[in-house]
């Protein structure tokens, strides 16, 4: 299953999930306020053009990106 991320906007948390293709696109409750939360594509972008400080990746750490490891990512080829 690919990873997504997902930004809440009301807290503005970052945060990945496990899900399946055909559920990407629903909303997913923040894990810290527990409301919805949109998904983003923009952490791909952002790694590659080496802006830090402003996401905080909760899978790992090290690598560039790492939802394009396990799916493929068009933003990431840039
Ligand atoms: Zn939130």
């Amino acid at each position: 299953m690919p990873i997504y991320e997902y930004l809440c906007s009301d807290c503005n948390f970052k945060f990945e999930l496990l899900r399946p293709l055909s559920k990407a696109d629903e909303k997913a409750p923040c894990p810290r306020c527990h409301k919805d939360a949109q998904r983003t594509v923009s952490a791909c972008a952002a790694f590659s053009r080496g802006e830090s400080g402003e996401t905080t990746p909760l899978a790992g750490s090290g690598s560039s990106c790492t939802s394009c490891s396990a799916t493929s990512c068009r933003t990431c080829s840039l």
